[in-house]
């Protein structure tokens, strides 16, 4: 029987730099034949069983004639290559020759010096502002560089560079960025036997950097690294943190789905397509068949038997917010048929394909939120959301999906309909609701007339007795924050926390922080312009109080086990949930509780 050959890329030196899959290989290797010094033999103590062979001292033929018959006498060969074996690997002309014998062979990936160096010099590569490429190269040395890649040349792209199998003449390097016109102060760091027991960094400029590396005695097996992402106090914000930036896997502000949401998919494809989709919306889990339970992460997997999705459906329905389905939409739909209720208690079902080409709102688009969950899937997979409810297309919010979004209750879902098909057929319709909301959405929309201010929205058909009635939720926000924290901290983490749960200002009945937090001056400052009340709790009172995410820092240093949570929830009187929890920004901690509704006199 013929054996098997695995190239691994051994990583950069220290023993636990090797992949798992690579560990793996040697340890059930029979032949490990090493490429030389820069592979740390520690790394051999894997290969418990195997023969081992450096290959330092041999040709190309023979190390090829080692791999070949331990082929054919059926033995499991490990061809081990320091760092990556896709640089300066010189292993082309292996894989050339086995082709050409038709011996299969499989390649496992390494961690490169390249990237040992930037841990090592706990850098960035690429930072906006200073260079958003890396340019992996080496000097001309025996082996010669096409001539377009010569480093006076290459040198000349202001980016990153990572220098290979070059430290042996710094000066003629150091001369040949000079010659590509870099600067004298631009930054350079060598990192010697990166993740090494002898690992040395020297860093300089271009001015100082030859001096210094010859004073530490390195002249190999040391990775030059070029570019201003060495000064990293020079380099700009990443916009991938940004509020602003709707990245795939955030949702920007109140136009994200909120809630927990199921996943189902029933073939190996789908499957992965699900943890695609579950892994970038907020919290999802994942329902598969036991067949396919060891593809899912176990933090997020629910198994089901074999062929009972039907039943798994069924007993999720009432748990969850949304449903995103990656199968067949017939197949949904007879499914949920039979579970489907009522436009104000069924879940959001979105279905979606296994190329992740389209995302369907199926059920629940507005109140439920399927639409912005289809929206969210689309963008996660960077498909289509398919959206076929009539207002939508007309480009107009529908007032059912504003209070979902926001938080409102509706007190009459039977006038939804009534006001719907009203502006359908270009009827008017007069609101009342916060100004905000009706200069966002509804301004430039000359079928719908702002009749006033007011915290609570109604829609009203005139002529008619039809009056849609939407009701604001009662908020506290609660705060925690450091000492000396500015009331201009505090409005902006406001703020953000707010936008991003879809609450207004004006539901916000006011706030709430401990009582150690009396006279903290912004604190008081924030609150007093925003006009609203402040509210204080004891220590005993805030530890009596239940919350989600009790803080071990709060605790040992205030001996209180949440300030923002627990005050929030307590402002909000009996009954209260939490519409946001513990939100750390900055110095300020935020988290936003409503009242349970208030029945009105
Ligand atoms: N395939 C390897 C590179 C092999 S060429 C990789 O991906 O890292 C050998 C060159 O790589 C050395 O001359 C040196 O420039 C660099 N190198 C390899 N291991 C290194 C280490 N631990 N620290 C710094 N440079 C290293």
């Amino acid at each position: 029987m013929n054996g098997k050959i695995t190239f691994v890329g051994a990583g950069p030196g220290a023993p636990d730099l090797i992949t798992i899959r690579g560990a793996e290989a040697l340890k059930h290797a029979d032949l490990v034949v090493y490429a030389g010094s820069l592979v740390n033999e520690k790394l051999l103590d894997y290969a418990r069983n195997a023969e081992l062979v450096n290959s330092a001292k041999l040709s190309l033929d023979e190390v090829l004639a080692l791999l070949c018959n331990g082929y054919r006498a059926g033995k499991s060969v490990v061809r081990l290559h320091t760092g990556d074996p896709a640089m300066y690997g010189a292993v082309s002309e292996q894989y050339r020759e086995l082709d050409r014998q038709c011996i299969p062979y499989d390649v496992v990936p390494g961690v490169s010096s390249a990237f040992a160096a930037a841990a090592a010099l706990k850098t960035e590569y690429t930072m906006p502002g200073l260079s958003m490429s890396v340019i992996m190269t080496r000097d001309a040395g025996r082996t010669p560089v096409p001539e377009k890649e010569a480093l006076s040349s290459l040198a000349a792209h202001d980016c990153t560079m990572c220098i290979f199998l070059s430290a042996g003449n710094m000066r003629a390097l150091i001369d040949k960025l000079r010659a590509a016109g870099r600067p004298e102060d631009t930054p350079v760091a060598v990192v010697y036997r990166a993740s090494w027991e002898n690992e040395k960094i020297v860093r300089g400029t271009l001015a100082d950097i030859a001096g210094r590396v010859e004073e530490a005695g390195i002249k190999r097996q040391a990775m030059i690294v070029v570019g201003k992402v060495l000064n990293r106090e020079q380099g700009g914000l990443s916009c991938l943190y940004d509020r602003n930036f709707a990245h795939g896997y955030r949702g920007a502000g109140s136009e994200s789905f909120r809630g927990q949401c199921a996943v189902f998919a029933m073939t190996r494809e789908g499957i992965a397509k699900a943890l695609e989709i579950a892994s970038g919306l907020a919290e999802a889990d994942v329902f598969v068949p036991e067949k396919y339970a060891t593809l899912v992460p176990v933090h997020r997997r629910v198994i089901y038997p074999d062929g009972r999705s039907k039943q798994a459906i069924a007993q999720a329905w009432k748990s969850y917010r949304g449903f995103v389905m990656v199968m067949a939409a017939g197949i949904v739909v007879r499914h949920i048929a039979p579970l489907c209720g009522s436009k104000t208690s069924d879940p959001a079902v979105v279905v979606c394909d296994e190329r992740g080409d389209y995302a369907v709102s199926l059920l629940s688009g507005h109140l439920g939120g399927a639409n912005r969950l289809a929206s969210e899937v689309a963008r996660i997979t960077g498909g289509k959301a398919v959206v076929t409810t009539a207002s939508d297309v007309r480009g107009m919010t529908a007032f059912d999906e504003l209070a979902s979004r926001f938080h409102y209750r509706v007190s009459n879902p039977g006038a939804i309909l009534k006001v719907s098909s009203h502006l359908l057929e270009n009827g008017r319709v007069e609101v009342r609701m916060p100004r905000v909301l009706y200069e966002c959405f509804y301004a430039d929309d000359a079928r719908i007339v702002f009749a006033g201010e007011s915290r609570d929205i109604s829609v009203s058909i005139p002529e008619t007795e039809t009056v849609l009635r939407m009701e604001a939720p009662h908020c506290f926000v609660g705060i925690g924050c450091r000492k000396g924290t500015r009331s201009a901290s505090l409005k902006a983490a406001v703020a953000e926390v707010l936008e991003r749960s879809g609450i207004l200002m004006d539901c916000v009945d006011g706030f709430a922080s401990a009582d150690l937090k009396k006279k903290e001056k912004g604190l008081l400052e924030f609150a007093r312009e925003t006009g609203k009340e402040l509210r204080f709790f004891s220590e005993k009172e805030l530890n009596a109080q239940k919350v989600e995410h009790p803080s071990e820092y709060a605790m040992k240093h205030l001996g209180i086990h949440s300030v923002s949570e627990a005050a929030s929830l307590l402002a909000a009187g009996e009954g209260a949930s939490l519409v946001t929890g513990k939100t750390v920004c900055g110095p300020v901690t935020v988290a936003v509780a409503r009242q349970t509704k208030k029945t009105t006199p």
